[in-house]
C-alpha cells in the first residue's frame, strides 16, 4: 500500500490496476490529488477550475462500483476511479469552460466533448480544467485571459503552450493524466518543456466534437501523460470514428498498449527499424544543449538496433509562414460566433446589436486573438485570397509530400521538439514573431496530418529537453513502440522537479 505522498505520483495505468485490485480507493486517490493541488497551485497556477466536490462524489461512486464488480467478478471499466485533468478548451457539461478567454467567462457547456464522454464511459471522472493560451493561440500560456502558469522545473519560466496548464499539472503530479489540444504544437511543446509525454494523433483519429475550435483543419486532442504507456492507453480510449465529427476516419483503432510490446530481454529491441533524421530540423538558433541532447537520443536509438540516416524535408522552412496564414484564416471564421449573444460575456452598452458585438469583442478578446483575427480576415479577403490563402494551401501540399517521400524510406522521423528549453516568463510576450518561432519544429506535422509524440530525452542546464518522433498518418502504433523502448531504456521520465524550497535540478 503506497503512502499518501506516492499516490499523486501514480500514472493512469498503474492507478487503474491498483484500483481494480483494491489496493487503493478512488476516494483516497482523488483526495491526495486535491491536497497536492491545494499545496502547489499558489506557485504553479495550472488549473482554472478544480471540480473538488463532484470529483469526490464521483470517486465515492466509483469505489462502490469497484467493490460490487469485485464481488460479482464482473468486468471493470479500464479507468474506473481515475481522475482526469482537461485543458479548458474542451467542453465539459455543467463545468465552466472558457478556452482561456474572457469572452467565455462563466460559460457552462450543455454537453461534453466526445473525448470526455468516452473517458467517462471508461470510468474516469473530472478533476479540473487547466489553463491554456486564449483559444489555444500561443506557446507559453501567457496569452491566457486568466493569468500565467509557471513551469514547475523553474518557476521563473513558462511551461510552454498552449496546453501549459495540463503539462505543468502532469510534471508536478497535480493530476493522473491530462488532455491537451494540438493545432501547431500545443500538446508537444509544453510536454517537452516539462519532462512529460505529449501525443498529437493523426488528423481524423480523434473527434473534435465539443472542442472549442481554433483552426479546424489542424486541431486535434491528444493525451498528456507521465509515461508512454499512458499515452497509448488514453489514445485508445479517445480514438475512433465519431458520427458527430465528419472529419474522423473510419479506421480500426489498434490496441496501442499491446503494441508497445516488451522491452525486457531483447538486447536490440529496435533491430530493423529505419529512423530518419530530417536535416532541416536542426534549425538556426537551436540551443546547443537541445542539439546535443537530440543527437545523443538518436545515438541511443542506434545503439538499440535502429538504422539511422539523414533525410531531407525540403519545404520545412515554409511550414511556419504557411501555418500562420492558414491557422489565423480558419480562426477568424471560427471566432465569428462570439458576438455577445450566443455564449458567455455580453458588454451591456447602449446602441444596436453591432454596438454590443463590437464592445463584447473589444473587451472579451485578448491582443493575440485580435491579431490573429485581423491576419486571418486579411488573408481571406477578396484581392488577397489567392496571394495568401490559396498559396498557403499549395505550400501545405508540398509539405505533406515531403513527409510522404520520407516515409517511403524510413519508418519514423526523429527530431527535437522545441529549438530551445523553456524560456523565461515575459521574455517573448511583446515579440509575437519570436514567440511563433517556438513552434518551428511542431507546425509541419499538423499541416501534413501526421502523428507525432514527444517524450523526455534529457536536460540542458537543469531544464527538460524533449525528443519528437513522427510517423506516417495513422501509424501511431509504430511511433509509440519506438517511444516506449526509448523511455524504458533511459528512464528520463522518472525525473521530477523539486518543488519544496530547493531549486529544480536534473542531476
Ligand atoms: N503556438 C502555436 C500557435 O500559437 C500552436 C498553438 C496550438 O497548437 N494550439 O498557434
Amino acid at each position: 500500500m503506497p503512502t499518501e505522498t506516492s499516490l499523486h505520483e501514480l500514472s493512469a495505468w498503474r492507478a487503474a490496476e491498483m484500483l481494480r485490485m483494491g489496493e487503493i480507493s478512488a476516494l483516497e486517490l482523488t483526495r491526495a490529488l486535491l491536497d497536492r493541488i491545494a499545496e502547489l497551485e499558489p506557485k504553479i497556477h495550472a488549473y482554472l477550475t478544480v471540480t473538488a466536490d463532484t470529483a469526490l462524489a464521483e470517486a465515492k461512486h466509483a469505489d462502490a462500483l469497484l467493490a460490487q464488480a469485485r464481488r460479482d467478478g464482473a468486468d471493470i471499466a479500464p479507468l474506473l476511479g481515475v481522475p482526469m485533468t482537461v485543458k479548458d478548451v474542451i467542453s465539459t457539461e455543467g463545468t465552466v469552460t472558457t478556452a482561456g478567454s474572457r469572452i467565455l467567462e462563466g460559460f457552462v457547456p450543455v454537453y461534453s466533448a466526445t473525448v470526455i464522454e468516452r473517458l467517462h464511459a471508461a470510468g474516469a471522472h473530472l478533476l479540473g480544467k487547466t489553463n491554456p493560451d486564449e483559444f489555444a493561440m500561443g506557446s507559453s500560456t501567457e496569452n491566457s485571459g486568466y493569468g500565467v502558469t509557471y513551469n514547475p522545473w523553474d518557476l521563473t519560466r513558462v511551461p510552454g503552450g498552449s496546453s501549459g496548464g495540463s503539462a505543468a499539472a502532469m510534471t508536478a503530479d497535480q493530476g493522473v493524466f491530462a488532455l491537451g489540444t494540438d493545432t501547431g504544437g500545443s500538446v508537444r511543446q509544453p510536454a517537452s518543456f516539462t519532462n512529460t509525454v505529449g501525443l498529437r494523433p493523426s488528423y481524423g483519429r480523434v473527434s473534435r466534437w465539443g472542442v472549442i475550435a481554433f483552426a479546424s483543419s489542424l486541431d486535434q486532442v491528444g493525451p498528456m501523460t507521465k509515461d508512454v504507456r499512458d499515452a497509448a492507453l488514453i489514445l485508445n480510449l479517445i480514438a475512433g470514428r465519431d458520427a458527430r465529427d465528419s472529419t474522423t476516419v473510419d479506421l480500426a483503432v489498434p490496441d496501442f498498449v499491446a503494441g508497445l510490446g516488451d522491452v525486457g530481454g531483447a538486447s536490440l529491441p529496435l533491430h530493423g527499424l529505419r529512423v530518419g533524421v530530417p536535416r532541416e530540423y536542426f534549425v538556426e538558433g537551436m540551443a546547443a544543449g537541445v542539439e546535443s541532447t537530440t543527437r545523443a537520443a538518436i545515438a541511443h536509438l542506434e545503439s538499440l538496433g535502429a538504422t539511422v540516416r539523414e533525410v531531407s524535408l525540403p519545404h520545412t522552412e515554409y511550414a511556419l509562414p504557411t501555418y500562420y496564414i492558414l491557422a489565423p484564416a480558419e480562426a477568424s471564421a471560427n471566432l465569428a460566433r462570439y458576438d455577445g449573444v450566443k455564449y458567455g460575456l455580453r458588454a451591456n452598452v447602449p446602441g444596436d446589436v453591432w454596438d454590443v458585438t463590437r464592445a463584447t469583442r473589444g473587451r472579451g478578446f485578448g491582443p493575440e486573438v485580435k491579431r490573429r483575427i485581423m491576419l486571418g480576415t486579411y488573408a481571406l479577403s477578396a484581392g488577397y485570397y489567392d496571394a495568401y490563402y490559396v498559396k498557403a494551401q499549395k505550400a501545405r501540399t508540398l509539405i505533406k509530400r515531403d513527409f510522404d517521400r520520407a516515409f517511403d524510406e524510413v519508418d519514423v522521423l526523429v527530431s527535437a521538439t522545441s529549438p530551445t528549453p523553456p524560456f523565461r516568463v515575459g521574455a517573448m510576450i511583446d515579440d509575437p514573431l519570436q514567440m511563433y518561432l517556438a513552434d518551428v519544429l511542431t507546425l509541419a506535422q499538423p499541416l501534413a496530418g501526421i502523428p507525432a509524440i514527444t517524450l523526455p530525452a534529457g536536460f540542458s542546464d537543469g531544464l527538460p529537453v524533449g525528443m519528437q518522433i513522427m510517423a506516417r498518418a495513422f501509424d501511431e502504433a509504430k511511433m509509440l513502440r519506438v517511444a516506449y523502448v526509448y523511455e524504458q531504456t533511459t528512464g528520463w521520465h522518472k525525473r521530477k522537479p523539486m518543488l519544496n524550497g530547493a531549486p529544480a535540478h536534473s542531476s
